[in-house]
């Protein structure tokens, strides 16, 4: 049995990531079914870890049960590499999605998780990690730790760079910068001034898209949240502009769901979203 208790922040980690389970409801999330059989009870213990706030509650033994290796959790084989969501999501990032991309020449991380040292040691057996991709300043949880563990450069927009000022490497201006083979970082100002989105890939790239953009399965829209911007709308949306010609497959935001799209279907939806947007704006 579970259920959820008075600390839920209302993040959507657990309805994003079980869905068969976990739903949102008013100001909180509530469990709309409860797990049957094996494989739909490991799902629901994953989301009570990757929690962050403990707000999922379950017995004792049945919490022992939870899987040791449920996260990283693959989520999709692309030719540039495979990405894994990463769990363990901190209070410090208001529950954001970190994502884990693991290659030959070295795995990235895009936004960093709470530390956790299950965690650690699943991603030293994938390879450790070259870099961390700093989305923007909200989402930056314990990258400290994280990268003193692999030893690896953070990088993160100079607009940006004091919510992590160790930061080894700094993307300045409004330029993409390629990273690594087949990885480049987009600026993408707006929800803050040094929002920047990863892409991996060319043709039917991967959009690591921070809290830029996100999937609303109610809408069937790609938003740009005005709600939710800290900086400058008008410049979000500039920032949405910028990402149309894009052969996007498929969106990973920090907030929000994710969502694949068809071919042609990105550029549709994002002119969806600058029409929505720009006449609900008030400039
Ligand atoms: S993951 Fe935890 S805090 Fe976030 S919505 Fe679910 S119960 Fe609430």
């Amino acid at each position: 049995m579970f259920r959820i208790n008075h600390r839920c922040i209302n993040c959507g980690t657990c309805w994003q990531f079980d869905s068969d389970h976990f739903a949102p409801e008013g100001e909180r999330a509530c469990v709309h079914a409860q797990p049957d059989g094996q494989e739909a009870t490991e799902q629901a213990l994953l989301a009570l870890q990757a929690c962050p706030v403990a707000a999922i509650e379950t017995n004792r033994s049945l919490r022992s049960t939870t899987p040791v290796d449920g996260f990283p959790a693959l989520i999709k084989e692309h030719p540039q590499g495979k990405i894994y969501y990463c769990g363990w999501a901190s209070r410090r990032s208001f529950g954001a999605c970190s994502w884990l991309i693991t290659r030959p020449s070295g795995n990235v991380m895009v936004d960093v998780p709470r530390w956790s040292a299950p965690l650690a040691r699943r991603i030293k057996a994938l390879g450790g990690l070259r870099s961390i991709v700093l989305t923007h300043r909200d989402d930056v949880a314990d990258h400290e730790r994280w990268a003193r563990t692999f030893c690896c450069d953070r990088w993160i927009h100079a607009a940006d760079a004091d919510a992590a000022p160790q930061a080894e490497q700094l993307i300045n201006g409004g330029d993409a910068v390629p990273i690594a083979d087949g990885l480049q970082l987009i600026p993408t100002p707006g929800h803050t001034q040094g929002s920047l989105c990863a892409l991996l890939g060319g043709e039917r790239a991967v959009l690591f898209s921070g809290d830029h953009l996100w999937w609303n399965p109610e809408h069937a829209a790609v938003v740009a949240s005005e709600r939710y911007c800290w900086w400058d709308f008008a410049s979000q949306l500039q920032s949405v502009e910028r990402l149309l010609d894009l052969d996007v497959a498929l969106l990973l935001p920090g907030h929000g769901r994710r969502h694949a799209f068809a071919p042609g279907a990105w550029r549709t939806a994002l002119e969806q979203t600058l029409n929505w947007s720009r006449r609900h704006h008030e400039p």
